[in-house]
């Protein structure tokens, strides 16, 4: 039987816009000691600026832009929105064929009759196409129409203004070990790891890479419980491997809120504290 005050905890979680999905992950929240998240929309907003628009042979901004953001038409990933904000005009979906997302990677897709891809250099090297030489670090898109490299467009996101509040927070609760793991780019993820006061962070990691980097950090931080936060779809095998895994409710996707234990209805990642808080009070009372 579950003890009377899990309801009150469950209740008072869901009063804050914490859904928990059992009890069992109440108990499992308030033993817990590291807390690991994701970056983008976990921790920043999801919505990137473009800060760089750089062709490529005989391609113009404005070209490379068009074939970045058709490719890109259908795409629910923050730097896809991102790249037709930027395009800025109406897109004719009727010349827009054969599209293929692969999480952490980018996408493939026929634009009026050429093949594009859009994503980052994993992708490209997938399909035998090398990223040249110089290009600035941080999270970039990589542009190929026909087979040949046509540039790239360059990209900053910025923390949610909670998310350094979110960390500090959970130290003050007796987390021991915070940390990031983030398909996006060494140079982004080290910026963001410094700005939140992030303990520890690995970059460029496609989903099951996500999982690994996870178990590594159970077997060195862990302690006796892992949550691990995060929003997007390339999260949900590391959501389902955490011992409490925690999703994103309004900017996640269905997978990560389907792999979540517990869904934050607002995505506000300081409630990652309040959760934790609440258990920690809920269990403190069954003792
Ligand atoms: P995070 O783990 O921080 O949430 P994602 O796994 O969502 O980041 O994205 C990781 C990387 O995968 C992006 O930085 C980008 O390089 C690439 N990527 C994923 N989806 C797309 C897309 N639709 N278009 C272009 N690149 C993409
Ligand atoms: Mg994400």
């Amino acid at each position: 039987s579950i003890p009377l005050s899990f309801y009150g905890g469950i209740g008072g979680a869901s009063r804050n816009g914490i859904l928990i999905k059992g009890g069992n992950y109440l108990e499992t929240l308030a033993k817990t000691q590291t807390v690991v998240f994701d970056k983008t929309g976990t921790l920043t907003s999801g919505s990137f600026r473009v800060t760089e628009i750089k062709p490529a042979g005989e391609m113009t901004e404005e070209q490379l832009l068009r074939y970045a953001a058709l490719a890109e038409s259908s795409s629910t990933h923050p730097l896809a929105a991102s790249i037709r904000a930027a395009y800025g005009k109406e897109i004719d979906r009727n010349v827009v064929a054969n599209v293929t997302e692969t999480a952490g990677r980018g996408v493939s897709a026929e634009v009026s009759g050429r093949v594009v891809l859009a994503g980052n250099a994993k992708l490209l090297a997938g399909e035998g196409v090398a990223v040249p030489a110089g290009v600035p670090a941080g999270t970039a898109i990589h542009v190929t129409v026909d087979g040949s490299y046509a540039g790239y467009l360059r990209f900053a996101d910025t923390a949610k203004p909670n998310a350094k509040k979110a960390v500090s927070d959970l130290k003050k609760l007796g987390i021991k070990h915070t940390a990031m793991l983030t398909g996006d780019a060494e140079a982004a993820a080290k910026l963001t790891a410094e700005e939140l006061g992030i303990d520890s962070y690995r970059a460029g990691l496609l989903p099951q890479e996500k999982v690994s980097g996870l178990e590594d950090i159970m077997a060195t931080f862990g302690g006796s419980s892992t949550a691990y936060v995060g929003d997007g779809i390339n999260d949900a095998p590391v959501l389902s491997r955490a011992d409490v895994g925690i999703a994103m409710g309004s900017l996640g996707s269905d997978a990560a809120i389907e792999a979540a234990d517990v869904v934050l209805m607002d995505d506000d990642p300081a409630k990652v504290a309040t959760a934790v808080r609440i258990s920690k009070k809920t269990f403190w009372i069954v003792r």
